[in-house]
């Protein structure tokens, strides 16, 4: 009895773990979205893509010695799975840009520096006076009042 208690919380343990709930709604949402793939690939994109080319090469096949080497349904195989590797991407691009949809654009921080308009180094943006060739800057405002009292 105290051997099949133990089997019990063992079986508990291993049923409850995290990794295997989430492996097993994992592998649910995976079957689910197969389906979604797959229609879209067979009922939607094959049709279309078949408007323009041929996608079925499954009759092409060949023959030797009586023995049938189904080439086409190989490469039609392989087109389709090229045609759902593409469908998967272009719908991780879609997750993706839904996903930062709702995230706002980082504005760009405001500029802390400036460039000295004598020497071009990087200075503070508030600088009166170049610390690297000492060259000294006029304010914007200061020129605008010089102005009016010239008029
Ligand atoms: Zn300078």
């Amino acid at each position: 009895m105290a051997f099949f208690k133990k089997f019990l919380q063992e079986f508990k343990e291993f049923a409850l773990r995290g990794n295997v709930m989430d492996l097993a709604i994992g592998v649910i949402i995976g079957a689910a979205f197969q389906a979604i793939i797959n229609s879209l690939v067979n009922d939607v994109l094959s049709p279309l893509i078949g408007l323009v080319a041929q996608t079925d090469l499954s009759y092409l096949v060949l023959t030797l010695n009586g023995v049938d080497i189904k080439y086409g349904a190989f490469l039609t195989a392989v087109i389709n799975f090229i045609i759902m590797v593409f469908v998967i991407f272009l719908l991780v691009k879609g997750m993706n840009a839904l996903g930062s949809l709702g995230k706002k654009k980082e504005a760009p921080a405001a500029p802390t520096t400036k460039k000295c308009i004598y020497c071009f180094s990087e200075i503070d943006i508030n600088a009166l006076r170049c610390p690297h060739c000492t060259s000294e800057f006029i304010l914007k405002e200061s020129i605008e009042e010089d102005q009016h009292e010239e008029l």
